[in-house]
């Protein structure tokens, strides 16, 4: 009797580990962030081109970022995971297109990609390998043409300022999901629109309600810069 009673001690206690490990990359949901090459060019920092040249005038992938619902973010999941080049060598010229660099000094953008990879990328392990990661990022980034709809609704990156709601308003209507705004501030104080948050669910691959929207600090009136 006294046996069998620490044998199920032993097996709970096993079991909690297990559930402890299993949960230990776990995430909510993800932010697919992208950004407007215009507005980061046009903050204090500047920006560098990537060597392979000036990035088109589209929306640019930043990130694809594991979340939890509170807000709070896992980051740096793998300590022995490493950012290996070659495993998207195939994906190259998409990524150079959708996933641009704009740190200085110009680069090819490995150092970005690697930090993102690093940072975010390690925590959805679960679900993607390196590989499988940017390809991700690449087909949301397909998925979600935010450059169409916005200029659908006759929104266009002319240096003009748009209602910040008329700019979630057309994504939603579009959509059918309401999107985070973070906007950044020119040298001049103009409020341009920066980076659009969306949510993805945990397989990477469809859009959904955000749980959560993070804090863009908008006025509400933003301007789009040409780029
Ligand atoms: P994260 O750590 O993923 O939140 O990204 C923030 C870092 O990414 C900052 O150091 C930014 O300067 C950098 N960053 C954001 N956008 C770009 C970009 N297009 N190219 C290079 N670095 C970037």
């Amino acid at each position: 009797m006294k046996h069998q009673y620490f044998f199920k001690l032993l097996i709970i206690q096993y079991l909690s580990v297990v559930c402890l490990c299993a949960s230990e990359d776990n995430f909510d949901f993800f932010y697919f962030v992208q950004q407007w090459p215009g507005s980061y060019c046009d903050t204090k920092q500047s920006c560098c081109y990537p060597k392979t040249g000036k990035p088109a005038a589209d929306f640019g992938i930043h990130g694809l970022w594991p979340n939890y619902k509170d807000g709070s973010y896992p980051s740096n999941c793998d300590p022995d995971s490493v950012f290996d080049k070659s495993q998207i060598s195939d994906l190259m010229s998409k990524l150079q297109k959708s996933w641009p660099t704009l740190a200085c000094p110009s680069n090819e953008g490995f150092k970005f990609w690697s930090h993102e990879w690093i940072k975010h990328g390690t925590c959805s392990e679960s679900v993607f390998d390196q590989h499988e990661y940017f390809e991700a990022g690449l087909k949301l980034k397909d998925k979600l043409n935010l450059l169409q709809i916005l200029n659908n609704a006759g929104i266009k990156p002319d240096d003009k300022f748009y209602k910040l709601e008329s700019i979630r308003d057309a994504i939603k209507e579009a959509t059918g999901f309401t999107p985070g705004i973070h906007c950044n501030v020119d040298s001049s104080h103009n409020n341009q629109l920066l980076e659009i948050y969306t949510c993805v669910d945990t397989s990477g691959t469809e859009f959904i309600e955000c749980p959560l929207l993070p804090k863009g600090r908008c006025a509400s009136s933003v301007q789009f810069p040409k780029f």
